[in-house]
C-alpha cells in the first residue's frame, strides 16, 4: 500500500490557485493515462473494505471514476450522485453548506433499497461537506453508511470530522 500512495502522488498534478488564489488543485487526470495503476487503486480500495456493499456510491463527477470502476469489480450497483438540476427521474435533495453560500446534492428516490449498507466514494476529501451530505441522501432512503473512501485526503482541512457520525471506516489512499 506504501509503494501505491507514493506512485499516486508521483501521479497527481497540483495546481496552485486553481479555482481560485490560494487553493492547491490536486489534478488526479494524469492518473487515467496509467490503467496499471487505476487497476491497483480499485484493488487497493477493495482490499481495505471489511465488508462487501450493496452499493457503491460516486459523487459527480470525479467520484464516479473510481467510484465505477470498483463496483463494477465487485458485481454490485453503481449510483450517481449528482448537482441539482441534472438527475431525469424522481428524487431527492439535500443542501449543505460551502466556505461561501449553499450548495445541492440529488440522488433518484428509487436509487437505494431500504437496509442496503453502502460505500460512499469520492475523488477527494476537503472539509467533508459534500461527503457527508451524501450520507444524509443515503440516510434518507433507510439506507446505511458502511464507510467513504477518497483517493486524496487534505487532513489540515479536518473533513473527517463530518464523516465520523455517519461511520468512521474512512479511508483515503494518500494524505496531505
Ligand atoms: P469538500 O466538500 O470540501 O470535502 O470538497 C470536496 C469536493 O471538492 C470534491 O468533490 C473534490 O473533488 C473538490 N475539491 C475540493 N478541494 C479540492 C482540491 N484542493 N483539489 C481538487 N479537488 C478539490
Amino acid at each position: 500500500m506504501l509503494e501505491l500512495t507514493q506512485e499516486i502522488r508521483n501521479t497527481i498534478r497540483n495546481v496552485p490557485d486553481f479555482p481560485k488564489a490560494g487553493i492547491n488543485f490536486k489534478d488526479i487526470t494524469p492518473i487515467f493515462y496509467n490503467q496499471t495503476l487505476c487497476t491497483k487503486i480499485a484493488d487497493g480500495f477493495i482490499s481495505q473494505m471489511s465488508e462487501k456493499p450493496d452499493a457503491i456510491i460516486g459523487i459527480e463527477s470525479r467520484g464516479f471514476l473510481f467510484g465505477f470502476m470498483m463496483a463494477n469489480k465487485l458485481g454490485i450497483p453503481f449510483v450517481l450522485i449528482r448537482k441539482a438540476g441534472k438527475l431525469p427521474y424522481k428524487k431527492i435533495a439535500v443542501e449543505y453548506e460551502l466556505e461561501y453560500g449553499v450548495s445541492k446534492i440529488e440522488m433518484h428516490e428509487d436509487a437505494l433499497k431500504k437496509g442496503w449498507k453502502v460505500l460512499i466514494h469520492d475523488d477527494l476529501l476537503a472539509t467533508g461537506g459534500t461527503a457527508a451530505a451524501a450520507a444524509d441522501l443515503v440516510k434518507k432512503l433507510d439506507a446505511t453508511v458502511l464507510g467513504f473512501n477518497f483517493v486524496v485526503g487534505l487532513d489540515f482541512l479536518n473533513g473527517k470530522e463530518k464523516l465520523i457520525k455517519h461511520s468512521n471506516n474512512i479511508v483515503c489512499l494518500v494524505n496531505y
